[in-house]
């Protein structure tokens, strides 16, 4: 069994990133920006923006996050967006899920400009995803496919199972799978007989929220396992969907919860960014 360490391949890409917008500024003049939008004091979410907001820092980028109270009306957040959208100091816009129930996020997510669209998450960059065609590419699910490709580890041919099947996590790892050629099963809460699928599958990845969801006996010998899942356990530790210590040994690779793919998923964060202001220095040469 070998960990793959997202904490040490995380920092690799960030330092290129970081030297990348270096090169940028000095032949464009050009600071990668960041936009995130927080609605409400949902301690998760507070956490996350913090992050990524010291990521920005660690990497040069200009960040500036827009807190707004849990009940604030659509139209002042579409307004908000709109406004980052006509900012040229912002390369890329975040709006930080969940949000609060009365806001339609559907609604939201399609207002930001899909050159911002730094998460992927605007079905522009949803279909061109689909479709096998370059876009902006959810963070998580980047993260796992750079985190395979460090290892060697190539999906083509393989049966690819997923656990989950949300817009941000699930889905997207689908599609990113397919497009590298795996054989690819998505199962969610309504699959009958999960172990079904997870004991075929070559790589398992799982991004439900639910504690030691994928047990030992669930997992083929010498798998190849992502766990996706960030659950805080009762005792205060930040723990994944899997039952690590039961499932690790019969692995040939896991990754670990923290130190996996939670770092990945920032480094994508900033590479997205970076990605979106090195576009936008272009067309202004244009
Ligand atoms: P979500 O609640 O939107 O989706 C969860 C998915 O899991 C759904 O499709 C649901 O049907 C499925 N599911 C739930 N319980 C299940 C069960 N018992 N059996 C089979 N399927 C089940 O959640 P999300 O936003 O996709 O996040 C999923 C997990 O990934 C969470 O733990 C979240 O914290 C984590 N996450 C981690 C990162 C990261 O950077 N590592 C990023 C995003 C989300």
């Amino acid at each position: 069994m070998q960990l793959l360490d997202g904490k040490t391949l995380a920092k690799k890409i960030e330092e290129n990133v970081s030297n990348e917008a270096k090169e940028l500024k000095n032949r464009t003049g050009r600071v990668p920006g960041l936009a995130v939008i927080l609605v409400g004091h949902d301690p998760a979410s507070q956490a996350y923006v913090g992050m990524k907001k010291k990521a920005c820092d660690r990497a040069g980028f200009y960040s500036v996050t827009h807190e707004m109270p849990e009940d604030i009306s659509q139209s002042a957040i579409i307004n908000t967006i709109e406004m980052m959208n006509n900012n040229p100091n912002i390369d890329g816009i975040l709006i930080q899920l969940p949000l609060p129930a009365h806001i339609d996020t559907t609604k939201i997510l399609e207002v930001v400009s899909p050159s911002k669209d730094v998460d992927g998450f605007h079905p522009y960059n949803v279909g061109r995803l689909a479709t096998g065609l370059d876009g902006f590419v959810p963070c998580t699910p980047l993260g796992v496919m750079k985190l395979l490709a460090e290892y060697n580890i190539d999906p083509k041919g393989k049966n690819a199972v997923i656990v989950g099947a949300s817009n941000i996590v699930g889905k997207p790892m689908a599609a990113l799978l397919l497009n590298a050629n795996a054989t690819v099963t998505i199962t969610h809460i309504h699959t009958r007989d999960l172990s079904a699928h997870t004991r075929e599958a070559d790589i398992l990845l799982v991004g439900a929220g639910v504690i030691n969801l994928i047990k030992e006996e669930m997992v083929r010998e010498d798998a190849v396992v992502i766990d996706i899942g960030i659950n805080r356990a009762p005792d205060g530790r930040l723990v994944g969907d899997v039952d690590f210590d039961a499932v690790a040994p019969k692995t040939s690779y896991i990754t670990p919860v923290p130190g996996g793919v939670g770092p990945m998923t920032i480094a994508m964060l900033l590479a997205n960014t970076l990605t979106a202001a090195q576009n936008h220095a272009k067309e202004e040469r244009q």
